[in-house]
């Protein structure tokens, strides 16, 4: 299924949605009448303005609550995510009111209809429409707050990265400058999308990659996936949390060099540290900047640090992105690996919740 969070409409205020209602029905009704004309004439005119008015007060409610995403069938990976932004119930509680006001509506519609009925003069029957009209704009004015708050999901969704979580996926980590983003800019298309993520200051990356005839998503996570987990706030540990819900190998970046500031050593720590949350999915560590450091050059202490990985049937990869010596083959077996990566739906999903479970605990 494809998401459409993209393309909401926009949800106006109570007091413009009032309006536009309002004013479609002075449009779209007749407007003529006369005092003389026959009673069943005079009630039918206002009995249609009053139904055409809830009619479209219904369509268009409808159409909001339509257009929202139902929690309850979204990947789980947009789940817990907009869980995280928006409070799942605020959000469920939102459009459940709208949809009571909508009930709301639709009864004043019928209430006044039958009243319309016995309406004896011109007088009383657009009396009666006044007060039909008046009562569908005051349950709407009611939902004020329930509309800005919509509406602000409904920006904040739109801005979200557009990761599709049914496209298989290349997740890169590891300690900022370690060669990450040269990474993604050496194997993804000119089209790497910046977004700011969940109420923090950190971004994700996205770019696209074909690869047997696949097409590829590669994320980027600086500031997100590059310092141990126990140092996280709430946030942005569900925020990480919901990366754990896509189909995807990850791919741990080593700076052998230790140019980027930390030792071979702290690197392996903080594998070890954030390795909890891809308990499902293929790891790969890739040992980057060979130019600098080649492996072979490796201090035995370095050496044995990285023996763990061997020790842990773990694949260690070596390339450049300075060089490029390498690059293509991270590319190819990251995927390769995610394609011969078979585990059963059920079991995933299983695995993930109590992984995730446990880290909440733990925080
Ligand atoms: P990120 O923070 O992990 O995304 O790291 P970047 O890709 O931004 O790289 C950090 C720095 O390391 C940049 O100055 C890169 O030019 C440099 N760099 C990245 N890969 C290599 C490499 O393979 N060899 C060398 N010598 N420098 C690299």
């Amino acid at each position: 299924p494809l998401y459409n969070f993209k393309k909401i409409t926009v949800v106006p205020t109570a007091k413009d949605f009032v309006n536009i209602m309002l004013s479609k029905t002075q449009r779209k009704t007749p407007t003529v009448v006369h005092k003389h004309y026959k009673i069943s004439r005079i009630r039918s005119f206002y009995t249609r303005k009053v139904r055409y008015t809830q009619q479209n007060f219904n369509e268009r409610l409808s159409m909001i609550i339509q257009e929202f995403p139902k929690l309850d069938n979204i990947h789980p990976f947009y789940a817990d995510l907009m869980n995280i932004l928006y409070d799942k119930d605020h959000y469920k509680l939102a459009l459940g009111q709208l949809n009571q006001a909508r009930h709301l509506i639709d009864n004043v519609g019928k209430d006044y209809v039958r009243l319309m009925k016995f309406g004896d003069s011109l007088y009383r029957c657009k009396m009666l429409k006044k007060a039909a009209l008046g009562r569908m704009a005051t349950i709407m004015k009611r939902q004020a707050p329930n509309l800005v708050y919509l509406e602000q999901v409904r920006q904040h969704l739109s801005r979200l990265p557009s990761i599709d979580p049914y496209t298989r996926t290349l997740i890169l980590c590891g300690f900022p400058n370690v060669g990450k983003s040269s990474f993604l800019n050496k194997i993804t298309r000119a089209d790497v999308e910046v977004h700011s993520y969940a109420f923090t200051t950190k971004s994700l990356y996205v770019g696209h990659t074909d690869y047997k005839y696949l097409r590829w998503q590669v994320v980027d996570t600086p500031g997100v996936l590059d310092h141990p987990l126990e140092e996280r706030n709430v946030i942005e540990m569900q925020a990480v949390t919901a990366l754990a819900h896509l189909r995807a190998a990850i791919l741990y970046f080593i700076d052998v060099s230790e140019q980027c500031g930390h030792s071979i050593a702290e690197q392996v720590k903080l594998y070890e540290s954030i390795k909890p949350l891809f308990t499902n999915k293929p790891l790969l560590v890739v040992c980057n900047k060979v130019d600098v450091t080649p492996m072979d050059q490796l201090s035995e202490a370095n050496r044995e640090a990285l023996s763990i990985f061997e020790k842990n049937n773990v694949p260690l990869l070596s390339m450049s992105a300075v060089t490029d010596e390498g690059v293509m083959e991270v590319k190819q077996q990251a995927c390769d690996t995610l394609l011969a990566y078979r585990i059963e739906n059920k079991i995933q999903a299983k695995k993930v919740d109590s992984i995730l479970n446990r880290l909440h605990v733990a925080l």
